[in-house]
């Protein structure tokens, strides 16, 4: 059956790689269809008002940072911004430590008072001497020795990607900062900030802004394709998906989401936990390494969000295997991983006038920001291949 619409561009995804393609191209005058096969824009950022009133991240929670001030001015256009610093808690032990480890985590595990000189001498005593580390476990002994690895990382990483962090490269734990003074920043760039309306409104007013975009939700690729022909395809769904999964399906690491809301009533009690009233935890977010509990961490984002509701949501995030037709969220960041991939970058090279963008269709563990840039970039790449339409 030969598709009876067409279009400049045809995008598959509504997530910041999709949006950011099609509010580039359409300012320039094209005419883009945007599909998703979701009910709703935002891709993994997309966040909702739930049943208890409370802003939540549906897909896990979602901290805008970046050191890059063309993707804050760029997004700028869209929103404007809630400054946050965002910290978080790991609860090991029986109590809640400083994360990521500083002074203060320092001082809670000797018990007594202390500083920064103490600090730095016992970290050069027993950190493992490892001059280029290889992988995320030497990253993090080579930083803070065996025992706070043991106690924050080990455990953590084998629940969430189901990999010892032998198997993984340094760039996944070597993101953790470690600090020697009291600053206990979860992150590390300079601008740190939730969109002030959040993330969903924010795609909304990039979508309608220069009036060339054709939004269609519950459609996905293969629907697509059936019925839009156009002059350029953007996929950024999982590369593989697009292949049919011809060279087999990649190795994703998966999640599960439960959320729980609590009235002012059922919150009665925990204020001595929370340290302050209307929260259930102490901080936006706590990490829970040990291996005995299933969960990584506890999100509760009105922390961060600054939402003044009574009510409060926390959401418990479970790792899971990921099969075929659930959610791929995570690629996974580890040379046999990125050696399978590159079978897939072989097929895409072949692909005439299809762009793949994104994190799923690059298999890369990005961020925000780093999706925003890359999609910035192909947008550039296809202004100048095929200029602007005339009108
Ligand atoms: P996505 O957001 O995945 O969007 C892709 C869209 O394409 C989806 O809506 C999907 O439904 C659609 N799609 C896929 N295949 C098809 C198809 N075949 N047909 C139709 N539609 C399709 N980044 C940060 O910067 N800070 C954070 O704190 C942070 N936390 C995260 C927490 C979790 C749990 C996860 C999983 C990711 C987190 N990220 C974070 C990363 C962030 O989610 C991504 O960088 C960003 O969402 C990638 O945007 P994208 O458009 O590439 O992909
Ligand atoms: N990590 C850990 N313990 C922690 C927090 C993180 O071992 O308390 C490791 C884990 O492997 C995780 C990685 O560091 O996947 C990156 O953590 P981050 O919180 O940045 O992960 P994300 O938000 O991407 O899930």
């Amino acid at each position: 059956m030969q598709p009876d619409a067409s279009t400049d561009f045809l995008i598959i995804g509504a997530g910041f790689a999709g949006c950011v393609m099609a509010e580039r191209l359409a300012a320039a005058g094209w005419h883009c269809v945007v599909v998703d096969r979701r009910g709703h824009v935002g891709g993994n950022a997309y966040d909702e008002t739930d049943a208890a009133g409370v802003l939540v991240h549906r897909y896990g929670p979602h901290y805008f940072r970046t050191n890059a001030a063309r993707i804050v001015e760029y997004l700028s256009r869209f929103t404007g911004w809630h400054a946050v610093a965002y910290t978080i808690k790991s609860y090991a032990r029986g109590r809640y430590w400083s994360f990521p480890i500083n002074l203060n985590t320092f001082e809670e595990y000797l018990g007594r008072p202390s500083n920064s000189g103490e600090f730095a001498a016992w970290l050069a005593a027993v950190r493992v001497p490892i001059a280029a580390p290889r992988n995320s476990e030497e990253v993090i002994i080579s930083q803070v020795g065996r025992e706070l690895y043991e106690l924050f990382f080990e455990s953590y990483t084998l629940k969430q990607w189901r990999r010892h962090p032998r198997e993984l490269d340094v760039s996944v734990c070597g993101r953790i900062p470690l600090r020697i003074d009291r600053d206990d920043r979860y992150l590390t760039e300079e601008f740190q900030a939730l969109p002030a309306h959040g993330y969903t409104a924010l795609f909304e007013r990039m979508l309608a802004a220069s009036g060339g975009v054709e939004l269609h939700l519950g459609v996905d690729f293969q629907e697509a394709r059936q019925r839009w022909r156009c002059r350029h395809l953007v996929f950024t769904g999982a590369v593989d998906e697009y292949f049919a999964y011809r060279h087999g399906p990649l190795p994703y690491r998966s999640l599960r989401f439960e959320a729980e809301s609590f009235s002012p009533g059922q919150l009665a009690g925990r204020e001595a936990i929370a340290g302050k009233p209307g929260f259930w935890q102490p901080a936006m977010q706590v990490n829970y390494p040990e291996p005995e509990v299933p969960l990584t961490r506890i999100v509760e984002i009105k922390h961060a969000t600054g939402q003044q509701v009574a009510a409060t949501t926390i959401v418990r995030e479970y790792p899971k295997d990921w099969q075929r037709g659930e959610e791929p969220y995570y690629p996974i960041p580890a040379p046999d991983a990125r050696a399978a991939y590159q079978r897939y970058v072989q097929l895409a090279a072949g692909e005439a006038n299809v762009s793949f963008v994104g994190r799923l269709a690059s298999y890369r563990y990005y961020n925000m920001d780093q999706v925003v840039g890359m999609a910035l970039a192909e947008a550039e790449k296809l202004l100048l291949r095929y200029g602007c339409p005339i009108t």
